[in-house]
C-alpha cells in the first residue's frame, strides 16, 4: 500500500498537521512532526493551508469557447435573444463539444476543483450530441474530477417541441439530472414546462436542477410552484434552482413565504454571484433553512467573456456582492464553493477527515478567510490520492 504524507499542513482550524493518504483516502491526520508510521512519499507543505477540493455546482462544459482566439461578445437584450446569438456562434465556429469540455476541465482542475455539476444543452438542433460528447469527456477525466451531468433544455421544452422526449432519452443514456429553464420567460407556460420536466424526473427517479432568471414576484411564484411539485413528487432534497434572481428583488413578506416553501421542500439555491442583476440573499436564505451552493456558470462563452473556473475566485465574487467582510462570512463564501456544494451534489465522502476521499488542495494562506481575500495560487491539487498539480518544491519556493 503506497502512502503519501502531506507534512506540515495548516488545517482550516489553524492546527499544524501531517495528513496521511492511502488508497485514495485520508488515512490519518496527526499532529505535525509525529513520527511517520511507515515508509512512503512525503510532500512538505511548509505551512500551506490544506482544504478539501472545490466543488463547482454549476458549469457549462459544452459552451466554453476557451481554446479558440478570444471571441467578442455578441449582445442580446433578453434571454431568448441571447439563446439565438449562441446558436449563431455554435453554427459559425463549429467548435466541437469534446474539445471545449477537455479545455475547460484542464482549467478548472488546475484551480483545485475536484467535482462538478455541468449542464449540457439539449435541443431539437443538437439533440443528444452534446451529451454524448460530455459522457466521453467525463470518462476521459474520471481520474481528475467527478462530473454530474444535467440535461438542460436551453431552448425550452414547450417552445422547442420534442425536447421533453430528448430529456427522457438523455437520462436513459447517462445524464444524472433533468434541467429546466424559465417556465414563464422562455416557454410562456409554467404548468406545461414544470409538468414535462417533473414527469421525466419522476419516471427516471432522478433529481432536477432548474435555471430560473424570471424576475421578482413572477420568479417567486415559480419557486413556490417548484417547491410544491418537489414535495408532491417525493423529490425533497433532490431539486435545485440555479440563479433565482427573483429572491433578491422582492419585499420581506414575499421573500419569507418563498424561502419557507423552499426550505420545506429542501430545494437548494445555486448562485454564481452574478453581475448587475438581483441575486439571492445568501445569509437570509440559510437562516430560513434553505441550502445554498455556488458554481461558475458561464466561462468564456457566448453568454459571458469572463470566468476561469476558479471556485476560490467565485467565493470572493459572491462575498463581494453580498457585502461579506467578517471572517465568518468569508468562510461562508468559501463553504458555498466547497462543503455546501458537495452536500447538495450528494458527495458523501467529501471533506478533510479520516476516511474521506483524498480530494485536497494546498495553497499559501494562513486561513480560509485569508485565502478568499487573496485567492492565492494552488500549490498542490490531489484527486483520490493522486497529485496532479504542484510539488513540495513549489510550496517551499512560494512560502
Ligand atoms: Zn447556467
Amino acid at each position: 500500500m503506497s502512502v503519501i504524507r502531506l507534512a506540515n499542513a495548516t488545517l482550516p482550524d489553524g492546527r499544524r498537521a501531517d495528513v496521511a493518504i492511502a488508497d485514495g483516502r485520508i488515512a490519518g491526520i496527526d499532529e505535525a512532526g509525529a513520527p511517520a508510521p511507515e515508509a512512503g512519499q512525503t510532500i512538505d507543505l511548509a505551512g500551506a493551508l490544506l482544504v478539501p477540493g472545490f466543488v463547482d455546482g454549476h458549469i457549462h462544459l459544452d459552451k466554453t469557447l476557451l481554446g479558440l482566439p478570444f471571441q467578442p461578445h455578441r449582445p442580446g437584450a433578453s434571454v431568448a435573444e441571447r439563446i439565438a446569438r449562441e446558436k449563431d456562434v455554435r453554427r459559425e465556429l463549429g467548435h466541437p463539444v469534446e474539445a471545449r469540455a477537455r479545455r475547460l476541465i484542464a482549467e478548472i482542475v488546475a484551480h483545485g476543483t475536484t467535482a462538478l455539476r455541468s449542464h449540457v444543452d439539449i435541443d431539437s438542433e443538437v439533440g443528444l450530441s452534446g451529451l454524448h460528447a460530455l459522457l466521453r469527456a467525463r470518462e476521459e477525466a474520471r481520474d481528475l474530477v467527478d462530473i454530474q451531468i444535467v440535461a438542460f433544455p436551453q431552448s425550452g421544452v414547450i417552445a422547442d417541441p420534442g425536447v421533453a422526449d430528448l430529456l427522457d432519452a438523455a437520462i436513459r443514456e447517462g445524464a444524472d439530472l433533468v434541467g429546466g429553464l424559465d417556465p414563464a420567460g422562455i416557454d410562456d407556460d409554467i404548468e406545461g414546462h414544470l409538468d414535462a420536466i417533473f414527469a421525466v424526473a419522476q419516471r427516471r427517479g432522478v433529481g432536477l436542477d432548474i435555471h430560473l432568471h424570471d424576475p421578482a414576484e413572477l420568479g417567486c411564484f415559480e419557486l413556490r410552484q417548484i417547491a410544491a411539485r418537489t414535495i408532491a413528487a417525493g423529490l425533497a432534497g433532490r431539486v435545485a434552482v440555479s440563479h433565482a434572481f427573483a429572491l433578491g428583488a422582492v419585499d420581506g413578506e414575499e421573500f419569507g413565504r418563498t424561502a419557507e416553501a423552499l426550505a420545506r421542500a429542501d430545494v437548494a439555491i445555486m448562485t454564481n454571484g452574478p453581475g448587475p442583476v438581483p441575486m439571492p440573499p445568501v445569509k437570509r436564505l440559510i437562516a430560513a433553512g434553505v441550502r445554498v451552493f455556488a458554481g461558475s456558470d458561464n466561462i468564456r462563452d457566448a453568454w459571458s467573456p469572463y470566468g476561469n473556473g476558479d471556485m476560490l475566485e467565485r467565493a470572493m465574487l459572491i462575498g463581494y456582492r453580498q457585502g461579506f467582510l467578517a471572517d465568518a462570512d468569508l468562510a461562508l463564501a468559501f463553504d458555498l464553493a466547497n462543503a455546501r456544494s458537495a452536500e447538495v451534489l450528494g458527495l458523501a465522502d467529501h471533506g478533510l477527515r479520516v476516511g474521506a476521499a483524498a480530494d485536497l488542495v494546498a495553497m499559501p494562506a494562513g486561513s480560509i478567510p485569508e485565502a478568499v481575500a487573496g485567492r492565492p495560487a494552488r500549490l498542490l491539487v490531489m484527486k483520490r490520492g493522486r497529485v496532479h498539480q504542484g510539488s513540495s518544491e513549489a510550496a517551499s519556493h512560494i512560502l
